[in-house]
């Protein structure tokens, strides 16, 4: 039990929540510790090599010996989702932990630590990466570290710590049955600092898209403080749809701060504002100008950067 603890306790410092209340931040737009002022506490987040980004497919640089695979999908885990105030992350309890390398890792080995999931108030947003300016309603982070630093806490402190599988979630009208348990889940810890386990063991298999090997490449940051920039981002090109009803148990989780928006102490929304490219380069395992389809509910709105501002969404 030892190293669940160890691995719950670092997983906390990834997300930027320091326990004892000297740091803490929000999603809220005017707010000093909201989201348009993270870098005030932590300087990372106001970097040139930030996360999310919007993917411009016209200036994407299709690479075909980008590859990624994923070792232990097909295991079953028993698996607990945890409310730590700012998301629903899901931890595994059992080794060993699926793993991820490939060509888009340069090759090398990195494990399993956590995922989490990005939402927003209503289905027209609520991812944070976005392709060619169209959003999803959700977004879940498989968070991997590289497995030579030993754990999440060592390697956030190297350039290639860390490596995130981003998936889009498309809402649609019939409920996921492969989401069940961790939604179930969810639902049994609405409150921060909550905890519960999910009723059956899952495979990291059953929250994933078919196709797994089109995706999109760049190096970005954490999208939470403290914004390390320590993140090789791996964006899977093909949605994952959930019931819009499965969706809405997200929007129930319970933050430890109120709301300015909505006025509750809900997570109704926790997407961070898109950081610009810079001169970064995104690459592509396939060609994406090619076949695009345009996602049935999600709408098309700017990317909006720090300090501009942005009306209704
Ligand atoms: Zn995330």
């Amino acid at each position: 039990m030892g190293k669940v603890s160890t691995l719950v306790s670092s997983t906390f410092i990834v997300l930027g929540l320091v326990v004892n209340g000297i740091h803490s931040w929000n999603y809220e737009d005017e707010d000093t510790k909201g989201v348009f002022r993270w870098g005030d506490q932590y300087p990372e987040c106001d970097g040139l090599n930030q996360s999310p980004i919007d993917i411009e497919t016209a200036r994407v640089q299709v690479n075909r010996d980008l590859t990624v695979e994923i070792g232990g999908l097909d295991e079953t885990h028993e698996t607990w989702i945890r409310n730590n105030g700012h998301t629903a992350q899901l931890g595994l309890l059992d080794s060993p932990k699926p793993n991820l390398t490939g060509t888009a890792v340069n090759g090398k080995l990195y494990e399993f630590a956590q995922l989490h999931f990005h939402w927003g108030e209503k289905s027209d947003r609520g991812s944070e990466h976005s392709v060619d300016s169209v959003f999803y309603p959700a977004e879940m982070h498989m968070v991997f570290y590289r497995k030579q630093y030993g754990d999440i806490e060592t390697a956030v402190k190297y350039k290639d710590g860390l490596a995130v599988v981003g998936v889009f979630l498309q809402n649609s009208k019939t409920n996921n049955p492969n989401y069940d348990p961790l939604i179930y889940a969810v639902r049994q810890a609405p409150d921060y600092k909550a905890k519960s386990f999910l009723p059956s063991e899952i495979t990291l298999r059953q929250l994933l898209p078919r196709n797994t090997q089109k995706f999109y490449r760049y190096s970005g940051s954490l999208t939470t403080p403290p914004c390390d920039e320590i993140v090789t981002w791996i964006l899977l090109a093909d949605p994952v749809e959930i019931g819009e009803q499965q969706l809405e148990v997200f929007r129930h989780e319970r933050t430890n701060y109120v709301s300015m928006r909505s006025g509750s102490n809900r997570i109704d929304h926790n997407y961070r504002y898109q950081a610009p490219i810079n001169r970064r380069i995104v690459e592509s395992s396939f060609n994406p100008r090619i076949s695009f389809s345009t996602p049935l509910n999600a709408r098309a709105i700017k990317p909006f950067y720090k300090n501009v501002f942005f009306p209704s969404y």
